[in-house]
């Protein structure tokens, strides 16, 4: 039997094809999962339409601007009627301004810290509220987080701090839904090519710097977190809750 047959799975955060999302989507997919899907405004839902229209009629389709609280309460009544359950959530959504992702850190505005963290860190609590009534079989909450929530990495700004409350909030959740057999846990990427990534300065030298200094000497690749979103969305991840897991090609364990 396939790794998540029967499973009912909701994904946030699909742009295109090469989201992070649309890596761990296809691997769920392919696993057996049945997916619903969000878009972010009129301006996404093409793309999303069509690469999701590839997984069959009993995709669902929502539209998710994930600061809107009646768009969330939307999508789980949606998920409600047609599934009547929820096993799988991917939470892999972040923004800041884009001022933010340039100068410096300190001169942070007090909008783009609270559009950052909004957007970027207590979306994951909103939509785990939303999906926990859902899970009542148990269930596994993924987010998708980055390094610079640990570490200074120029230019990452405020999108540090707030993936620094994103994993914090994680760990939270995971002890409020522990005991609901609802696991929570952050994959940690390391660079990938994306419409979020090229709008923070310097990505294409932080790609290269992966690619001298990490372990494997390479950058990840989208499939990779694919495979790792399935593997802590089974039950080989069964005891696994609250962790932020590299996958990174072992960037993370490098001091110089
Ligand atoms: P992406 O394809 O641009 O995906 C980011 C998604 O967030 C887009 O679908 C975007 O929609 C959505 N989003 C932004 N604001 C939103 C809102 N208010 N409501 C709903 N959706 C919203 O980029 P990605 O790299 O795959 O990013 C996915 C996640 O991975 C993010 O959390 C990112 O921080 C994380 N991550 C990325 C990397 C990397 O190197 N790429 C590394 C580590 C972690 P719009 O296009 O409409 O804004």
């Amino acid at each position: 039997m396939s790794l998540l047959e029967g499973k009912i799975g909701l994904v946030v955060g699909v742009a295109n094809k090469r989201s992070i999302a649309w890596a761990i989507a296809q691997a769920w997919r392919n696993a057996g999962a049945t997916l619903a899907f969000t878009y972010q405004g009129e301006r996404l839902k093409e793309n999303v339409e069509e690469l999701a229209g590839a997984f069959g009629p009993d995709t669902l389709l929502l539209p998710c601007d994930v600061t809107r609280d009646e768009e969330i309460a939307g999508v789980f009544a949606a998920i409600a009627a047609k599934f009547g359950k929820l096993d799988l959530l991917l939470h892999s959504v972040a923004f800041a301004p884009r001022d933010a992702l340039e100068g410096s850190f300190v001169n942070t505005t007090r909008d783009a810290f609270r559009v950052a963290h909004d957007v970027s860190a207590y979306s994951l609590v909103a939509l785990a509220r939303g999906a926990a009534p859902l899970m009542t079989g148990g269930g596994s909450i993924l987010a998708m987080t980055y390094y610079g929530s640990e570490k200074v990495v120029p230019h990452y700004n405020v999108m540090g701090v707030a993936k620094a409350s994103l994993e914090a909030s994680a760990r939270y959740l995971a002890y409020d839904l522990g005991p609901k057999k609802i696991r929570v846990n952050c994959i940690s990427a390391g660079p990938v090519n994306t419409v979020a990534a090229r709008g923070i300065a310097g990505f294409g030298d932080m790609f290269k710097h992966y690619e001298a200094r990490s372990p494997l000497r390479r950058n990840v690749l989208a499939e990779e977190l694919g495979a790792t979103g399935t593997f802590l969305a089974s039950d080989g991840a069964a005891a696994i809750t609250g962790q932020v897991l590299y996958v990174d090609c072992g960037y993370q364990i490098m001091g110089m």
